[in-house]
């Protein structure tokens, strides 16, 4: 079953989308406020969310930024009040896939639900792809072109993160938070050597670089 979590502080409302999706035989969570908004979304995985800007706690487009941030690439559609249009550009860019303005017709919010979560069926989201670089997340395999590199582990998880977020410049901290864990206490220069043996991997044919260094900032995939 699909299954939709629904973040929307007006509980009349929040019932009413419920109840409607549920009769469209999807599964559907409801959070009330942002907080519990966030820690659903990443608790549950849900397949798609529907996601009103303004919530107590914690707005909807910081929780979009959030979700991004730790590479959650499940669909989002922002719910925005109509004098929040001028800003939707700020949610696209925080994340969201789609925004519905408020007040909508049930049948324009249930045609944004399915025509998301097909474009998210139809892309293959273990397939990742940045230049002629190549990763897919369920076979662990990666190619530069047609050359098959075999990486370790913690290779392939930093490799994932950055091909992730291309063209994005990934702090140290963020890389560390994410491939080695909130509580990793040991060398931050681990970030540099598994930088360099990722790029001794992926630029043995004298290949370009793609990984490359922001000073005093951390890394980015570009060309
Ligand atoms: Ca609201």
């Amino acid at each position: 079953m699909t299954h939709i979590l629904v973040v929307e502080d007006e509980a009349k409302l929040a019932q009413f989308i419920k109840l409607e999706l549920e009769f469209e035989q999807y599964q559907v969570t409801v959070a009330l406020d942002g907080f519990t908004g966030l820690s659903s979304a990443r608790e549950t995985k849900p397949d798609l969310i529907l996601l009103d800007w303004m919530l107590p706690g914690i707005s909807g487009l910081e929780i979009c930024r959030r979700l991004r941030q730790t590479g959650d690439r499940v669909p989002i559609i922002l719910l925005t009040a109509k004098d929040e249009v001028g800003d939707r550009v700020t949610g696209l860019d925080a994340g969201a896939d789609d925004y519905v303005i408020k007040p909508f017709s049930i049948e324009e919010l249930l045609a944004r639900v399915r025509a998301n979560l097909r474009r998210e069926q139809h892309e293959d989201t273990d397939l990742l792809q940045f230049s002629d670089l190549t990763l897919n997340r369920s076979t662990r395999e990666v190619f530069r072109g047609q050359r098959s590199i075999e990486l370790t582990a913690k290779e392939f998880d930093l490799l994932e993160y950055l091909i992730s977020h291309p063209r994005q410049v990934l702090t140290r901290d963020q890389i560390l938070e994410r491939v080695w864990g909130y509580d990793f206490m040991g060398d931050s220069n681990i970030i540099e050597v598994y930088v360099r043996y990722l790029r001794l991997k992926l630029e043995h044919q004298q290949e370009p670089r793609l990984i490359q260094t922001v000073r005093g900032v951390g890394y980015v995939l570009r060309e």
